[in-house]
């Protein structure tokens, strides 16, 4: 039997070559991996259209550590954050900082509605104390498309630095000419590797020694060795570094952001038609929707429980996942990872099968 389909922001389904590449164990010190590791950064920076004022910094664990990381390693001390939250990742995003022991100012808007560039605007003029922006790109929460553009021009005007979460949009989406001082993402997310690594696209003068108030976190320090010897600081997570370089062969190979984002929207179109057909309605406006993740309001079934519906959809072969909504009861179903339409008409008769079968429909 096929394993289960993933319909998820990460850990995806990865091809066959991408799983394989991990049946080798490689030494950390072998000059062979520091190749792989290097490429890979390369590959990112030009993946990312940025000149040689940027560097690429991979980081241990999952995104929310190159996130912490980031923001730990740029912001100084004295100054202040801004985070604009419109869900779980932007209020992830304003807690890490807190922890840190940053000053943050958190711009706010309900679940589902863009962050607003003017607002940007006029709280930056507002606060000279406020040095770095943070904001999420796609914010996986619900699925929607910040718009990141608009808010980069606006923090470039005003002289501060902008850190993007591009977790779930990096890869698929386009970041051409965006103005950031720091890019952050992972391998498992648009470029299809498996997890266990992030990364972070930064500028050089943005990184200074001694500033990370975490050691392991500590994205300057972690660039500065790698630039000496080649290695990482710390046991690199070798046989993930091994599956993202052949997921990276593959992302170039199927034609790099263009061809990713195409059949991201083939998939995201036909799910979107497939669900209306099934009666079950969207939570965000198309023009909102990026084409990663898709938030759907729950069946207006007074038995509905997401955990039985799941169950009933994995008997069937695909994962669905939870809604992240404290307000409304939804679900959510991605449209990334190593599938195509295919996979996505098979989830969507799974979807409907199993709806049926409850008395849901
Ligand atoms: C996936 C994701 C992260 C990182 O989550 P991890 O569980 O730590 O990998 C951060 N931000 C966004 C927007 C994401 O989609």
């Amino acid at each position: 039997m096929r394993e289960a389909v993933l319909l998820t922001p990460g850990p995806l389904t990865t091809t066959l070559a991408t799983k394989t590449a991990m049946l080798t164990d490689w030494g950390s010190w072998d000059a062979r991996f520091n190749q792989l590791t290097a490429s890979i950064c390369h590959d990112l920076l030009q993946i990312a259209e940025v000149g040689a004022d940027y560097c690429c910094v991979p980081l241990q664990g999952s995104g929310t550590f190159a996130v912490e990381a980031a923001i730990g390693s740029l912001v100084p001390r004295d100054r202040e954050l801004l985070v604009l939250v419109n869900g779980a990742y932007g209020q992830r995003m304003a807690k890490m900082a807190q922890v840190m022991g940053l000053k943050v100012q958190v711009l706010a808007v309900t679940d589902g509605i863009p962050v607003s560039a003017a607002a940007v605007k006029e709280a930056l003029a507002a606060n000279p104390a406020i040095s770095h922006v943070g904001m999420i790109h796609c914010e996986t929460a619900t699925g929607l498309l910040n718009p990141v553009a608009e808010v980069a021009s606006v923090v470039q005007a005003a002289g501060r630095g902008l850190i993007l979460d591009s977790m779930s949009a990096f890869g698929a989406l386009s970041i051409a000419g965006l103005a950031f001082d720091a890019l952050i993402s992972s391998a498992n997310k648009c470029l299809e590797g498996v997890p266990g690594m992030g990364f972070v696209i930064v500028k050089k003068t943005a990184l200074q020694v001694g500033r990370s108030p975490s050691l392991s976190l500590d994205l300057c320090d972690q660039y500065e060795y790698m630039q000496k010897t080649g290695q990482w600081r710390f046991t690199p997570p070798t046989h993930v570094v091994a599956a993202f370089r052949a997921a990276l062969d593959q992302y170039l190979a199927e034609g790099g952001q263009l061809a990713r984002l195409a059949r991201y929207q083939a998939n995201g179109d036909l799910l979107a038609a497939g669900m209306a057909k099934l009666g079950i309605k969207p939570f965000l406006v198309p023009p909102l929707q990026a084409p990663i993740i898709y938030t759907f309001y729950a069946p207006a079934h007074p038995e509905y429980k997401f955990q039985r519906f799941y169950q009933a959809v994995c008997q069937r072969g695909f994962l669905l996942y939870p809604g992240k909504l404290t307000e409304v009861e939804t679900f959510r179903v991605g449209c990334i990872g190593a599938i195509d339409q295919a996979e996505i008409s098979q989830a969507i008769a799974a979807i409907g099968d199993a709806l049926l079968e409850l008395g849901w429909l």
